[in-house]
């Protein structure tokens, strides 16, 4: 199942010099990039990056509101309305200074490149991945601070939101088919 996924480093991969490092990530694996740029985005793009979507507003808002209940903390908002501000704090940060956009094409690409980006908060996020390796911001330090959660990158979710953040970020003729060495290897049918 050859699937394409949209990842953007965001602005705090790209200001920390951690581009090359991370799209290593990526290739060394066996996971090939088929568009790649960089991109300063206005509010508009970020604001259809990230949707005024009332179901995803409130998982977003139920991180904060669950990391406050462990430390037996109560947050004076529901998740839907920590859900908006933090979107609109996302569409500040993204549209902040460049990001790095690209198209990652694999077999189940969209769930193994979410495997090495890792949790969404470094905290939880396990040693090995990018957001455990290169971060450690957490839910409670990212709201005293007022700011998103930085955990440097993006990564697609399921078929229908790649589907979705591809067209944003990305024209038809900016994404290439091409052949990697080792895909012969991967997909070639051996006889029996
Ligand atoms: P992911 O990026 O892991 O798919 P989400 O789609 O839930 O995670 O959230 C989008 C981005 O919003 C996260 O990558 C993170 O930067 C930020 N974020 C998510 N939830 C929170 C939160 N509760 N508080 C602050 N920032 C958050």
């Amino acid at each position: 199942m050859i699937e394409k996924s949209l990842v953007m480093l965001k602005p705090d991969a790209v200001q920390r010099g951690l581009v090359g490092e991370i799209i290593t990530r990526f290739e060394k694996c066996g996971l090939k990039l088929i568009a790649l740029k960089m991109v300063y985005a206005n509010e508009k793009m970020a604001g259809e990056h990230y949707e005024d979507d009332e179901a995803w507003l409130k998982s977003v808002g139920e991180k904060t509101l669950k990391s406050y209940e462990k430390k037996g903390l109560k947050l004076d908002r529901t998740a839907l309305e920590q859900g908006q501000v933090v979107r609109k704090m996302l569409m500040d940060f993204i549209s902040m200074s460049p990001v790095v956009a690209m198209v990652i094409e694999g077999h189940n690409a969209i769930a193994h490149i979410r495997k090495i980006v890792g949790a969404t908060a470094p905290s939880d996020a396990a040693p090995g991945t990018i957001r455990g390796d290169y971060a450690f911001d957490s839910y409670m330090l990212a709201d005293d601070s007022n700011r998103p959660v930085q955990n440097l990158i993006h990564a697609s979710d399921s078929k229908e939101s790649a589907e979705r953040e591809i067209k944003i970020w990305f024209k038809k003729e900016e994404i290439h088919a091409w052949e990697r060495l080792d895909e012969s290897l991967l997909y070639r049918k051996i006889k029996e």
